[in-house]
């Protein structure tokens, strides 16, 4: 779900990379590799760090660096965005091209998939013609055992002239010979860059060419490898390069003749500006062929046989969806039936302690408007947070982590890719999507995976339709209250699960509707086509799963919310007890927005709690309840009966309820996510219409569904 402080924008480092040496010994690796590899596996394990794992491609969409040392040595490990190529089809790979080209990494790893090699190798055959410091890893070595795959590293290592180790990233312990290869490969004399032997007429080319750059060069470019960009005329790329070796070269007269030359010479043999690229590629395939001829040993035929008629039973047209939804409804039911304890034994410990804490007041004969402020105010309202979010989403957050680890969103993006090509989108938008349930600023961020500009913009502005993990307790909350009953019991835990499915359900659909709307209307155009690569399934690491989702993920999100939360509170008392003209500030705020609230079914509280909840979508909910609790009921919070009890004693019907439900799926994004799209949109514009765009569904919904229950007498 990529909920981390990198892809919500905190510590995320992006395309301009600035290396940060605290010592001039230090080293910088750059991890390259193509996606789904274990790349970030590895660099997690090796700096300590928690970038974002899971078993699908294109997770990886930030840079980060981290530290880790051996024998003495220290490393500075740069984790590049998985790519296959360095020839720049996409965002992701001018970025890793352009650190290796010209970031000066002292060393680079490429992290390869030990059960594909062959394919594998044409990154490594790449990042080979570039420099000759480079450690190939070859990784997931367990997973090709299991296969029945055998690698002969010693003979790659000979035919390729780098060090090669296999290695199993989830493993920390094999990790040791990988940076034993990085220490080597930076003391020895790195061995020069490797040449690709490409078609006769392109050679000739290029061995006309490569003496004009070699001086300008000074070896910190291979020329040969320019030489190559030059008959490709890739403009960006010298650019690039000419700032990297302080020589305009496209102005160097003599230069660019000869390459208009060479180009000319050899369209006249077939040899095309399209075509030329194709016969590079061609080469790349041949040479990795070759390379891997006798080195990789298949033991058995067919041996992803179960994978492959798992995916026949969940990418199905005809049991594909029925699956997902089940599957969906599954873990809500799991989430719903396994809080629904710990939460109450945490909601009496802390009402528990608040009683406690009144009594410390008191003891200290502490002001009534201090109690009031700290306790009433900032300590009950973190106490609904934890006690109401904290169970469901430790729940929640490993169960979804072992579908991703597993494998299962890539097939939740293939069988979701005709409706969203039916949207003019792209299918990617699935994953994307699902990011979103985690946090929609991380889906958001996600959505760097999609190349189409139009596509991805299309994915930026619709991601808030899915709710949050910030929506889902109040969701449960008001759910539960009204619709299921709050006495438990099997059935109306399901019923529980069902009704949430059909509410997330309805958020798809309204994305689907909105992806639709915005490309007939202001993002028109035809939907590209994409390949999107079903991974092997994995076996998920449960306890790994379990502890991180817990540390990164659960008490990440409850972090944010506490942080908001305690200050909302205060803010709450305060609006509660400061008075203005006979009364308090907040029956004045809510006496305010209550006619427009009451046309969507609301009344002004509730409208004001999601406007004090822009910071975070969590404490809409605590902060309703300051509210009805400031004016006068004075009930203790400690179960959801009770919660029922004071809504209703506040006006509060199942048409009220739904309403609720309503515009917790469509309206603004949370802060956080809005300066997400902002950054990266890099325009106010389409911030503004991916803030006004749910709300006016959500606005719209409201009024029309209290209008047609008023109507059947609701
Ligand atoms: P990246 O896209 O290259 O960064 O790949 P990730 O690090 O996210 O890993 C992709 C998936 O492969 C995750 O589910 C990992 O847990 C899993 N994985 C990574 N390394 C290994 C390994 O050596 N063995 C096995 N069995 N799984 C691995």
């Amino acid at each position: 779900m990529g909920l981390t402080h990198s892809s919500t924008g905190l510590g995320a480092v992006d395309s301009t990379l600035v290396i940060q040496k605290t010592s001039p010994g230090q080293r910088v690796i750059a991890l390259a590799g193509n996606p789904n590899v274990g790349k970030s596996t590895l660099f997690n394990a090796l700096t300590g760090m928690n970038q974002h794992t899971g078993n699908w491609p294109g997770k990886t969409v930030t840079n980060a660096q981290g530290r880790c040392a051996h024998d003495g040595q220290e490393y500075i490990l740069v984790d590049l965005p998985g790519t296959y190529s360095l020839m720049a089809h996409s965002a992701e790979e001018e970025v890793a091209r352009n650190f290796i080209c010209f970031g000066s990494p002292d060393a680079v790893a490429v992290v390869c998939d030990a059960t594909c090699l062959e394919r594998n190798m044409n990154l490594v055959l790449q990042t080979l013609e570039l420099t000759g410091r480079a450690v190939v890893c070859v990784n997931l070595m367990d997973e090709a055992k299991r296969k029945g795959i055998h690698i002969d590293l010693k003979l790659l290592s000979k035919r390729l002239g780098v060090p090669v180790v296999g290695t199993v990233a989830r493993k920390k312990r094999s990790l040791n010979a990988f940076l034993s290869a990085l220490d080597t490969a930076i003391q020895a004399e790195a061995p020069g860059p490797v040449a690709i032997p490409y078609p006769q007429r392109m050679e000739q080319a290029l061995s006309a060419l490569t003496p004009l750059l070699e001086e300008r060069c000074g070896g910190r470019l291979n020329p040969r490898w320019l030489a190559l960009k030059l008959l490709e005329g890739d403009e960006a790329l010298l650019e690039e390069a000419g700032r990297f070796l302080n020589w305009e070269l496209t102005a160097d007269e003599a230069l660019m003749e000869q390459a208009r030359e060479q180009r000319q010479e050899l369209e006249r043999w077939g040899f095309t500006a399209d075509r030329l690229r194709d016969f590079m590629v061609s080469a790349l395939v041949s040479q990795a062929e070759g390379l891997c001829r006798g080195a990789v040993r298949y033991e058995k035929d067919g041996y992803d046989q179960t994978d492959r008629q798992l995916d026949r039973i969940l990418t199905s047209k005809s049991t594909g969806y029925p699956l997902m939804i089940a599957l969906l409804a599954a873990v809500f039911w799991l989430t719903i039936v396994g809080a629904n304890y710990p939460s109450q034994l945490l909601s009496q410990a802390l009402f528990r302690l608040q009683d406690r804490l009144s009594a410390l007041f008191a003891f200290f004969h502490a002001p009534a408007w201090l109690h009031g402020a700290l306790v009433l105010g900032v300590y009950r309202v973190l106490a609904w947070v934890v006690s109401v979010m904290l169970p469901p989403m430790a729940i929640f957050f490993p169960l979804f982590t072992l579908l991703e680890d597993a494998g299962y969103l890539p097939r939740i993006a293939y069988n979701l890719d005709r409706p969203f090509q039916k949207c003019s989108a792209c299918g990617k938008q699935a994953l994307t999507m699902c990011m979103g349930f985690g946090c929609n600023a991380a889906g958001v961020v996600g959505c760097r995976i999609i190349d189409s500009p139009r596509e991805r913009l299309l994915a930026i502005l619709t991601n808030n339709f899915v709710p949050c993990n910030g929506r889902f307790p109040t969701l449960i909350a008001i759910l539960t209250m009204f619709f299921v009953g709050t006495a438990g019991g099997l059935g109306s835990s399901l019923l529980s699960a069902l009704l949430l499915t059909l509410v997330i359900l309805l958020g798809v659909g309204l994305t689907f509707a909105a992806t639709r709307l915005l490309s007939a209307t202001v993002l028109r155009g035809v939907p590209s086509s994409f390949t999107l690569e079903l991974p092997p399934y994995r076996k998920p690491q449960v306890g790994r799963v379990i502890v991180r989702s817990i540390f990164d993920r659960t008490l990440f999100v409850l972090g944010r919310a506490a942080a908001v939360a305690a200050p909302a509170g205060l803010l709450i008392w305060l609006m509660a007890n400061v008075t203005v003209g006979g009364a308090t500030l907040l029956t004045h705020c809510a006496g305010f927005l209550d006619p427009f609230a009451r046309l969507m079914g609301l009344d002004g509280v509730i409208l004001m709690a999601f406007i004090l909840g822009f910071p975070a979508n969590e404490i809409v909910v605590p902060i309703i309840l300051m509210a009805y609790l400031s004016q006068g009921a004075l009930l203790e919070m400690d179960s959801l009966a009770e919660m029922r009890a004071l809504f209703l004693a506040n006006g509060w019907t199942w048409v009220t309820a739904v309403n609720v439900m309503l515009f917790s799926l469509m309206h603004w994004p949370c802060s956080t996510t809005l300066l997400t799209i902002r950054k990266e949109t890099g325009s106010w514009k389409w911030t503004a219409l991916a803030a006004a765009l749910p709300t006016a569904a959500g606005v719209g919904a409201c009024m029309i569904f209290t209008a047609l229950a008023r109507l059947v007498g609701g």
